[in-house]
């Protein structure tokens, strides 16, 4: 069974699934995907929208996409974009549901003036300074503003020239009317909506006051008959709040608001503010950098939207805060690309061999399968002749007892080739092997060993004749340490990975890449994944992007990581 397309079972399932039961809602289920366009879409978005669009669809409902565009300073229509296009890449449709907070502008406005007039909401002209310092702490209660006593009349009043841009921003706020006393901080007097004197990207400027963000998310919530609101654990603290505001208007319903933790994953962030940090000061190469935990930047690097709705899958969905594993990831990647993706050969550090006892003139082709399991995927040619290309790392001169591949006097197999043996080594005058020279056995065609004889490894090559270079781009963890925010002293920039990129100007490969289609996949025998990369390659000219490794070797280095990643 497909598990992605099937999730598992999770606490929020069981809740939904005991009010359908009971027939709550009238046995309708509605979520929502409610993102701020203030960047691009990250992977912990992802969990969100896989439970939002997932659980929705698992029970016959449907899930809206609504954008959060109350804060018009720091959203645009790139971001909204970004986002439509991040989704429906997941795997998800919103055709018919794609809304936003603004669309419900005016409706907000109403339910306010409901508040005012129900003496739950009042005009306030503290500064900003001043409401904080007003405001109390965890132990000690706030104080009353002493506008808190404005009569309805005039609230009613101020809000409406608020509403019509007589005032500065700043100069008032609309608050909640609810309890300075309250040992839940957001229960006191918060904000609803202050005045911005700015242009918003739908409703330009219509408004010049806007909604905060308690506010907005349950009466949008209402307003469009969701049935469960999920949200992240920070909201939980906030739940009062969202219910308070519902139950003091004439809402058309009351959604249910449920908590789950948020995803983090080690060696990475998952912020979109300190992402844009990383995007505007051009630590990265964009929002679709391939090192970027963005999901335009695991699409670039060459994710599939199956391998990130597998792994979202695969972590579940609790109340429990844990930093998930990158190798988590990775895992699910491999596991997806392992079964459709065609192998093919390429060489990233050449070393130039010669075999003196293969005929000047002569070129073979060899028969390759595009796959060891699925013979569906076919068969292509490979050139073989008297000079190939093999990895650097595959040969040693004085090797190290359990290094097994290509050593002076050992014979190993070239990959659907020849079993060749080293019979000298060409140094340049500052002692760099330059070249190797070989003898093959003729009777070994095709890499098949001729008289029961075993070499203890198989290396892969290119034809140096027929090989052609490209750019391959190789990628790790973009920062040294596992959690990046964790050391309050140290700005978390300042663990970023040096060596998360590494440029292969001329990896050699076999001449059947040369055409490759951007946006492919292939794996490249015993080095990885490689995607070729959609933005940069040229007709003729594939630039591949590696986006994982064959295994996790990072567990190897990093032990902490070994128990868990060898799934
Ligand atoms: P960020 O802190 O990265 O800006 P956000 O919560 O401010 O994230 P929103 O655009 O408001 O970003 O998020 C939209 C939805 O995605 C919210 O419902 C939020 O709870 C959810 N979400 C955001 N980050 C994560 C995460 N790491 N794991 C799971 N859900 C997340
Ligand atoms: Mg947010």
């Amino acid at each position: 069974m497909n598990r992605a397309l099937n999730p598992a079972s999770n606490f929020i399932r069981q809740i939904i699934e005991e009010d359908v039961r009971a027939n709550k809602n009238d046995g309708r289920v509605v979520t929502r995907f409610p993102p701020e366009p203030n960047g691009y879409l990250h992977i912990g978005h992802a969990k969100s929208i896989c439970l939002n669009f997932g659980t929705a669809e698992h029970f016959g409902g449907h899930c809206n996409l609504r954008f959060d565009d109350t804060n018009p300073e720091k959203e645009s229509l790139e971001y909204v974009e970004s986002i439509k296009r991040d989704v429906r890449w997941l795997g998800y449709e919103f055709d018919k549901h794609l809304l936003h907070a603004s669309d419900y502008f005016q409706q907000l406005y109403e339910y306010a003036v409901q508040l005012i007039e129900r003496d739950k909401a009042y005009v306030c002209s503290l500064s900003a300074e001043q409401m904080r310092a007003q405001r109390g702490t965890l132990t000690a209660p706030g104080t009353n503003s002493p506008f808190r006593n404005r009569s309805i009349a005039e609230n009613l009043d101020l809000f409406t020239r608020m509403r019509q841009g007589e005032f500065d921003d700043g100069e008032h706020v609309l608050r909640a009317k609810i309890d300075m006393a309250s040992p839940n901080i957001n229960m006191r007097d918060p904000a609803l909506y202050r005045v911005r004197h700015l242009s918003h990207q739908l409703t330009g400027d219509s408004w010049c006051i806007y909604p905060m963000y308690d506010f907005t998310q349950c009466l949008s919530d209402a307003i469009e008959g969701v049935t469960h609101s999920l949200c992240t654990l920070e909201f939980e603290d906030h739940r009062p709040l969202y219910d308070w505001v519902l139950d003091n208007v004439d809402a058309p319903c009351h959604p249910q608001q449920i908590e789950f933790s948020r995803l983090s994953l080690d060696y990475t962030i998952m912020s979109k503010r300190l992402l844009t940090e990383l995007v505007s000061e051009n630590y990265v190469a964009g929002w679709d950098d391939p090192r970027m935990p963005t999901i335009s930047g695991l699409r670039r690097r060459g994710y599939t939207p199956a391998s990130v709705r597998d792994f979202c899958d695969r972590i579940g969905v609790t109340k429990k805060d844990n930093i998930i594993e990158m190798g988590v990831l990775e895992n699910s990647v491999r596991a997806d690309l392992e079964l459709r993706t065609p192998r093919v050969m390429g060489v990233l550090r050449p070393l130039r061999i010669v075999i003196d006892n293969y005929p000047d003139d002569r070129v073979e082709e060899f028969e390759a399968a595009n796959h060891p399991q699925d013979a569906s995927m076919g068969t292509r040619t490979v050139p073989f002749c008297r000079e190939l290309y093999i990895e650097r790392d595959d040969f040693l001169e004085d090797p190290p007892k359990k290094f097994f591949r290509m050593a002076p006097g050992r014979e190993v197999r070239l990959r659907y080739a020849y079993f060749i043996t080293c019979t000298d080594v060409i140094k340049d005058n500052a002692g760099n092997i330059v070249t190797l020279h070989c003898r093959y056995d003729p009777d070994s065609r095709g890499g098949k060993s001729p008289d029961g004889r075993k070499v203890k490894a198989t290396i892969h090559w290119v034809s140096a004749r027929h090989a052609f270079a490209a750019e391959v781009r190789l990628y790790d963890r973009l920062f040294t340490v596992p959690d990046p925010l964790g050391d309050k002293e140290r700005d978390f920039k300042s663990f970023l990975n040096g060596e998360s990129l590494k440029l292969v100007a001329s990896a050699q490969l076999e001449p059947s890449l040369a055409n490759a289609e951007p946006a492919s996949h292939f794996q490249f025998e015993r080095l990885g994944y490689f995607y070729v990369d959609p933005v940069d390659s040229m007709p003729g000219m594939p630039r591949f992007n590696r986006t994982v490794t064959l295994r996790d070797t990072w567990a190897k280095q990093a032990p902490r990581n070994a128990a868990s990643n060898k799934g």
